[in-house]
């Protein structure tokens, strides 16, 4: 028997530890993960993900940890996603809803918590801050900042938009650094005990409705967010304000992206909206502040043995819910495509070229129509604009193609490509052959004839 394959993951967030379920079942498999923290670790605050997104969970055996901790829209409102509101006086705009998924969240770091007990004893190092790889022909070789390194048949880089070894793939495509930009949007971010939200509502005659089902209000160049988590015990908040007078705009050099932040300074941001929504933001107490970064669409995410998954390939704004289940789309397409035990280890730079051709068109389109969400939630769309009924029938249905994804169709094609580039070397190495024999390549036998 052959030795197993080695797969080293770089990063243990949400799509590196998902990418580590998925795989550590494999006999023909050797799993570590490399985490430059001390321990796993996730803020508290909510995730929501889609339908596409609970799919991947499921598929990388991690569906019973996340039906246990999952909220959901509660009935009747079973199958709504968002209900969009207008920021002035709250009036309905429309409605998103995800037949059988409505909105799906959980709590950052218990989700994260109860992954990470799910791994084997051993397959995790911590303090293991990666910053190169170097790559050979038959394997890559990653080394950390405290002097070690870990040689590999592949390398999983999921180490977040910060990425260390994005760069290695970028240099090894002969293509410029990528760096995170500033979006011109800033969060403000909290959580607030569902009971004193639905008194101070009750207490400023708002309809305690927009308490139990998720709400995004809209607004110009700003827009909240709401939906339940803890089992409906907390509410999760998140209320955007984007500066679009640069379109360049620029976050100071050295100057962390997260910061702590009054009340009293996140409502004058609000100042001018309606009741509800200063009802709703006047119930946190200690709002946390976050400069959000993206990355520009890459030109590649793999090179040799090298790939880059979740953030670290194709952060962006978080507009669609959808960021951290691109990561889990990726996870559960690697975890298809390593599971077969008879995989060739000179086949494996194949597999990662077909991640590269298939799913990252699908990342990047993701990436974009995040932003454009931004736009056209803060009402600067050029189509849509601050037109109440088209709003709500363009967010009807705008998120169905992100959430009805065939992930498994992605899957299939990206053996198919894998398996053509191995039947085209094979051929190479016959033409090859026949050239060696004196016999020029352009003179093989038609098929179907002996050569
Ligand atoms: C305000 C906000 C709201 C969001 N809401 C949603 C949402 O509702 N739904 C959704 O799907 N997405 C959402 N997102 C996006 C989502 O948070 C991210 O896409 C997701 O968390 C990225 O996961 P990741 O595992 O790729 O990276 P990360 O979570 O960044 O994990 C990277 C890991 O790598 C480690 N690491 C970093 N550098 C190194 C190194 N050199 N060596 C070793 N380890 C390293 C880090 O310590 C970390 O553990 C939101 C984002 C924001 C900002």
């Amino acid at each position: 028997m052959s030795a197993p394959v080695r797969v080293g993951i770089v990063g243990g967030g949400i799509a590196g530890v998902g990418l580590a379920l998925g795989l550590k079942d494999h006999a023909h498999l050797d799993v570590t993960l490399f985490e430059s923290a001390r321990a796993f670790g996730e803020i508290g605050a909510g995730v929501s993900f889609g339908a596409n997104a609970v799919r991947a969970i499921t598929g990388l055996g991690m569906g019973d940890a996340y039906a246990a901790l999952a909220d959901h829209t509660p009935a009747p409102w079973r199958d709504i996603w968002f209900e969009w509101r207008h920021g002035d006086d709250a009036r309905l705009l429309g409605t998103s809803r995800a037949p059988g998924v409505g909105q799906s969240s959980v709590h950052r770091a218990d989700f994260l918590d109860a992954l990470a007990t799910r791994l084997p004893m051993g397959m995790t190092r911590f303090n293991k801050r990666a910053t190169h790889v170097v790559q050979g022909a038959d394997s890559a070789r990653v080394h950390f900042a405290d002097g070690t390194d870990f040689e590999a048949d592949i390398l999983i880089a999921s180490d977040g938009i910060r990425s260390s070894l994005r760069d290695d793939v970028l240099r090894g495509l002969g293509q410029a650094p990528v760096a995170p930009r500033f979006t011109g949007t800033c969060a403000y971010r909290g959580m607030i005990d569902s009971d004193r939200l639905r008194r101070a509502f009750d207490a400023a005659g708002v309809d305690t409705h927009l308490v139990d089902v998720p709400q995004m209000v809209l607004g110009l160049d700003a827009h909240i967010l709401t939906f339940p988590v803890k089992q409906g015990r907390l509410i999760n908040v998140v209320a955007f304000v984007s500066d679009r007078s640069d379109a360049d705009p620029q976050w100071p050099a050295g100057q962390s992206w997260v910061r702590e932040a009054s009340r009293r300074e996140m409502l004058e941001a609000f100042a001018h909206w309606g009741v509800a929504a200063r009802t709703l933001l006047e119930c946190i107490d200690t709002p946390t502040h976050w400069a959000l970064h993206e990355l520009a669409q890459l030109p590649g995410y793999v090179h040799g043995r090298l790939a880059l998954i979740g953030d670290a390939a194709h952060a962006m704004l978080p507009h669609q819910g959808a960021g951290a289940g691109q990561g889990l789309e990726d996870a559960y397409f690697f975890a298809q495509l390593l599971a077969d035990p008879a995989i060739a280890r000179d086949r494996l730079p194949d597999l990662l070229a077909a991640y590269d051709s298939i799913r990252r068109p699908r990342a990047c389109r993701v990436q974009q129509t995040s932003w454009e969400a931004g736009e056209l939630y803060e009402l600067r769309d050029p189509h849509v604009g601050s037109d109440d009924a088209l709003l709500g029938s363009t967010l009807a249905t705008r998120f169905d193609w992100i959430w009805n994804h065939d992930l498994d169709a992605e899957v299939a094609a990206a053996r198919a490509l894998a398996c053509t580039a191995a039947e085209m070397e094979r051929h190479d190495t016959d033409d090859a052959r026949l050239q060696r024999t004196g016999i020029g390549a352009g003179h093989r036998a038609p098929s179907g004839f002996p050569e």
